[in-house]
């Protein structure tokens, strides 16, 4: 059965003077619960008549009414079903409404004793279309009732009577219980006096405000520090955005940082995994605290980034000398405290689980620990974020740059091919097709003449395959397309191999003598063999060419400071002008140009050796007293210390692919 009339309007036609008002839904649940607790507080034994929209409202609070029955019997709660709410007489009486019903937009809770009498009668009251757009229209805490909250006894009664007729309507057989009801309501409506004792009810609803107070409090410190957030994300984005310069932005997340969290300090710092030190660089301080800057910290020795480093996460340390992280870290605690630390924050900054570098706040106040709350650690983890953005976006600017620099490279190199092609290629090109014209159209040439023909244009095929070979080597090094591979070799291993593949190439020619004083006691190379080797093999070679064959080549190696190994090739002759010891390593330079040139070759030997020596991480120089004075041509590479049988490689000999 569906009653569609609101109980609130029948009892406003029947008591016209009262004016209903609008009520928060939060304000209804505060006043029912200290109409409740005064139920509970009381001794009276009043008639209760509560009505809810749906069950599970009713379900709330269920435990209440079980409560309030073993006070009064005249208890009846109404709500519309959803799950197995149902006409019952248990320790109260429930009446399901249908959904339909005009219940279902309402709230009721009327209390009516010897003593006093109180209701709460109110209908919900929808938001209009424009209201319902909001966001306010989507918390449950906003939804707004319009009715009346009064302790009138009157109108206690007169809801009553109402609603207790109505409740007849739905369970008839509870004919008798209402009549009682009705009886004593009559018998009481005449008393029109309030004995009631407000304190249960005002400490409830004191209690009730003082706890929605807290929760709003809550709220807009949380929505203030999303505001903080925000507003420091927002700035470090534009400094992003503003500038491409990485030293720039991690400096404004710094300041930003530090003086956002009230820090004495806050550093950024850019670290790989790998990485054993961290040069401290960017940095926030606050007036009286020691600066770090240009300090080197130890990153292998330090517990707290390898903690950082293995989980992945932020790390906060409230009192630095207790801290269980720092018990076994006697150096870098003593570090910590030269530099004031007592709490310490630690945020990696990541980027697909690739750390990238370091986010650290300090606070130096050695009277008390700085405990960190979830806010700072929000707050800075959000920042670690953009700024993994920063330096992700300036790798790739950095990495762009590169590229466009092989680009011009390249177009360089294509160009220069171009330029070649005419005066290298096309030069014994035109000599083998002359020559084999001849030897095609002239059958009866005399042998001795055939024999010149072909070896000069066999040359000359040579001289291009060389050249192309040359070319292609040396896009391929410059394209940075190479996979190196690194191990442990002996120098002479290197030479020797080299040597032999000038004795093969140049048999028929004599050559120069050439010497060898590589120090048995030298460490292994740390080189790509391969590469290596041809690097010797050129600077052989042209020593070879360019010097007479009575004159002299010695190949020395000695150490070179550090971890590296000089090469030095001298040979005793031509010589170079000072003016061209560097512009020897330009591509396609020769001294006497590529058509005068006698001795072959094509001016891209140096331009390779230098090309190969500093991607193996040395570099290549050139030296000579001037014509006729010899060159001499150094090379560095790096050397694994130590002796030389501990790093050989694993299988026990050393690889060298000659
Ligand atoms: P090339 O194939 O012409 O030898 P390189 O790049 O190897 O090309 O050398 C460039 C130029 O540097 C040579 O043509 C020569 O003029 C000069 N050069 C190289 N090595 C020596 C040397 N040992 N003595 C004198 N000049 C040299």
């Amino acid at each position: 059965m569906i009653i569609p009339t609101s109980l609130l309007q029948e009892l406003l036609q029947v008591q016209p003077h009262l004016r209903p008002q609008m009520y928060f839904k939060s304000s209804l649940t505060a006043l029912s619960h200290a109409m409740e607790d005064q139920v509970l507080a009381g001794v009276d034994q009043p008639l209760v008549i509560a009505s809810f929209q749906r069950e599970r409202f009713y379900r709330q609070e269920a435990h209440r009414y079980l409560r309030i029955a073993e006070r009064t019997h005249q208890v009846y709660v109404l709500a519309a079903p959803e799950t197995d709410f149902k006409h019952m007489s248990g320790d109260y009486e429930t009446i399901a409404f249908d959904p339909e019903d005009g219940l279902s937009h309402e709230w009721h809770l009327i209390v009516v004793g010897k003593n006093y009498a109180v209701s709460l009668l109110c209908r919900e009251h929808p938001f209009s279309p424009a209201d319902a757009k909001s966001p306010i229209a989507t918390m449950d805490q906003a939804r707004r009732f319009e009715g009346i909250w009064t302790f009138d006894r009157q109108v206690g009664c007169e809801a009553a009577r109402l609603f207790l007729e109505r409740i007849l309507i739905y369970r008839p057989e509870l004919a008798t219980k209402i009549e009682s009801a009705l009886r004593h309501l009559n018998a009481n409506a005449a008393s029109g006096f309030n004995q009631i004792d407000p304190a249960p009810f005002a400490d409830r609803l004191v209690t009730y405000l003082q706890a929605g107070q807290y929760k709003q409090l809550k709220a807009y410190q949380y929505i203030a520090d999303q505001e903080r957030k925000e507003r420091l994300t927002n700035s470090i984005t534009a400094a992003i955005r503003r500038s491409m310069n990485l030293e720039e932005i991690l400096q404004v997340a710094a300041q930003e940082l530090g003086q956002a969290l009230h820090g004495h300090r806050c550093l950024i710092y850019r670290c790989k995994a790998t990485d054993a030190t961290a040069e401290l660089q960017h940095e926030f301080t606050r007036p009286k605290s020691t600066s770090l800057v240009g300090q080197t910290w130890s990153l292998q020795d330090n517990p707290l980034f390898q903690a950082v480093l293995q989980t992945q996460e932020s790390l906060h340390i409230e009192d630095i000398p207790t801290d269980a992280h720092l018990k076994q870290a006697k150096s870098f605690k003593s570090l910590l405290r030269k530099a004031g630390v007592r709490s310490l924050l630690m945020v990696p900054v990541l980027y697909q689980a690739r750390l990238l570098g370091i986010i650290e706040l300090h606070h130096c106040d050695l009277a008390a620990a700085h405990v960190w709350s979830d806010h700072e650690l929000s707050l800075v983890e959000a920042i670690a974020t953009q700024v993994g953005v920063a330096l992700i976006q300036a790798e790739a600017y950095a990495e762009l740059e590169d590229l466009n620099q092989q680009l011009e490279a390249l177009d360089r190199t294509r160009s220069n091919l171009i330029a070649i092609t005419g005066h290298e290629l096309r030069t014994p090109l035109s000599t083998i097709q002359v020559c084999l014209e001849s030897l095609a159209t002239e059958p009866d040439m005399a042998p001795e003449l055939r024999e010149v023909m072909l070896s000069s244009a066999l040359a000359d095929a040579e001289r291009m395959r060389k050249l192309v070979q040359d070319f292609l080597m040396l896009s391929k090094l410059e394209s940075g397309r190479i996979e190196w591979h690194l191990e442990p070799l002996p120098l002479q291993e290197c030479i020797d191999l080299s040597l032999s593949s000038i004795h093969a190439r140049q048999s028929q020619e004599p050559l120069p003598k050439i010497k060898t004083r590589i120090p048995s006691e030298l460490p292994l190379v740390q080189a790509d063999g391969e590469w290596l080797v041809e690097v010797l093999s050129k600077l052989l070679d042209n020593a070879c060419k360019f010097t007479q064959a009575d004159g002299k080549i010695t190949v020395t190696a000695e150490r070179n400071g550090g971890q590296m190994l000089e090469v030095t090739i001298a040979d005793t002759g031509r010589g170079i002008e000072p003016e061209r010891l560097e512009t020897v390593f330009d591509r396609f330079y020769q001294e006497e140009g590529a058509l005068r040139r006698t001795t072959g070759g094509t001016g891209l030997g140096l331009a390779i050796c230098r090309q190969i020596v500093n991607n193996l991480g040395g570099r290549i120089w050139a030296e000579s007293g001037g014509k006729d004075q010899g060159s001499k041509f150094h090379f560095t590479v790096p050397s694994i210390e130590g002796r030389p049988e501990q790093a050989a490689s694993p299988n026990g000999g050393h690889r060298v692919r000659g």
